[in-house]
């Protein structure tokens, strides 16, 4: 060994007695010298990997606490009260099923798909966005796994480190991480009963962009009004402003057809247009898609392919079946009915039980009311004892500083009888530490 290595005898001798010593040679009687079992295993668990170095170096930081809570004991609650997904009830199961089948008769492989996703899916969206307005192709759209990545691929593709990001006072946005890769800055813009107000977006050199959801917005409910959508497409075109405008609630009046979408008034191609499933059917397709125009749509399919390489196949197959049966349409109807019911069941249940201790807003369409409670309540205690009696809601700090005294309800998943339950119980929360 001492030749092999060209080492004196007396350097590997005591480099053994080290290795003995510390354990990782032993000794056996006639059995020579060995490396100890488990030696190497046993210093790996002395010095563990300092997992919290790793975690402090990632780019993404944790969850805000209360939605960290809320992703935690959502799913096992009793009742819900703010949750923005369909509730079980209303869930169009033939529609689905029928839709699985006619996808996966003739399947014959389930194998990736092209970079902006399956093209029959991008066609028959193109021809319904038509319906709203927005002349677009199948070549303007890309299909994604649902908004939130949307806005991932926004934001790694296009912006710029510290780019300004300009929202309403509350959003939905803000509750939300997805930025944090660039450390896009958020700035508020005033609201009044037409909508943003667009003009207080400062002239700057730096790169910045709108965030909007213009129709049945997160968590407010509020729409933007006609004349201030065709404000603001003059301003955005005059000042190169780009717009992302979240359409996640486009399809779900309750009265009337809402305004048409910027998208529909975008000469200019300054509008990244999102859409989803999610909120009209079904959350855990994990589908959504983007249009824009055509270089910056082949941009985020490129950056999509080196991301995940596309959106589920599976999914994709079963939504282009059911937007291409006529039946949706009958559903959507339902849904919209179903969904003006259970509005205006809330209202009522809210009239009687909360009348003179809260105020609150009678949404037009989409899942939410916005509800503000006097400054003297502490909606993060109503939100503790509520989770601890089963009942889950979402207080309005989680979508921005000047919200701590509301909460977003929604009428979307809790059942009639649900909803009153949850409401009674809260109105007693509320009255015990106003009485206190
Ligand atoms: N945008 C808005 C306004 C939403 O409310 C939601 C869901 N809460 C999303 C996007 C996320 O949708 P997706 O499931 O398509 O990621």
């Amino acid at each position: 060994l001492a030749t092999q290595l060209s080492l004196n005898r007396s350097t590997i001798s005591k480099a053994m007695t080290v290795l003995l010593d510390d354990g990782v040679l032993t000794t056996a009687f006639g059995g020579g010298t060995r490396v100890a079992s488990n030696s190497w295993s046993t210093m790996v668990h002395q010095t563990p990997v300092d997992w919290q170095h790793y975690i402090d170096a990632g780019e993404f930081v944790a969850n805000q606490r209360t939605i960290q809570t809320i992703n935690e004991i959502e799913t096992q609650a009793k009742i819900r009260l703010s949750t923005g997904e369909i509730g079980p009830d209303l869930f169009p199961k033939a529609l689905m099923q029928r839709a699985m089948r006619a996808a996966t008769d003739n399947l014959t492989n389930l194998n990736y798909l092209a970079p902006q996703g399956y093209l029959p899916l991008r066609q028959v969206l193109a021809k319904r966005l038509a319906s709203w307005g927005i002349e677009t192709t199948a070549e303007n759209v890309l299909i994604t796994s649902g908004s939130l990545q949307s806005l991932q691929l926004v934001a790694v593709s296009l912006l710029a480190q510290a780019a300004t990001v300009y929202t309403t006072p509350v959003s939905y946005l803000k509750s939300l991480r997805v930025l944090q890769s660039v450390q896009a800055q958020f700035k508020s813009l005033p609201t009044d009963g037409e909508g943003l107000q667009y003009w207080h977006i400062a002239p700057s050199t730096h790169q910045r962009l709108l965030y909007v959801i213009p129709t049945f917005d997160n968590p407010t409910g509020q729409v933007m009004s006609q004349q201030r959508r065709i404000d603001l497409m003059k301003y955005a075109q005059e000042r190169q402003l780009p717009i992302i405008e979240d359409s996640a609630y486009q399809d779900l009046w309750l009265e009337q057809r809402p305004p048409q979408p910027l998208k529909a008034l975008d000469q200019a191609g300054n509008v990244l247009y999102l859409g989803t499933i999610s909120k009209s059917l079904a959350p855990g397709m994990r589908i959504g898609w983007i249009v824009g125009p055509q270089p910056i749509i082949k941009r985020l399919a490129d950056v999509k392919m080196q991301t995940d390489y596309g959106a589920s196949s599976l999914s994709q197959l079963v939504l282009t079946s059911v937007l291409n049966d006529p039946a949706y349409d009958q559903y959507l109807m339902h849904f919209r009915t179903q969904l003006k019911r259970r509005r205006d069941h809330a209202l009522m249940v809210l009239t009687q039980e909360l009348g003179t201790l809260a105020s609150w807003t009678t949404p037009a369409g989409g899942f939410y009311i916005w509800l503000t409670l006097p400054d003297t309540v502490s909606v993060q205690r109503l939100f503790d004892s509520a989770a601890e009696q089963g009942i889950l809601l979402n207080p309005g700090s989680v979508y921005g500083h000047g919200a701590s005294h509301q909460i977003r309800l929604s009428y979307a998943y809790a059942d009639e009888a649900s909803f009153s339950f949850g409401i009674k119980q809260l109105a007693k929360l509320i009255q015990a530490q106003l009485s206190k």
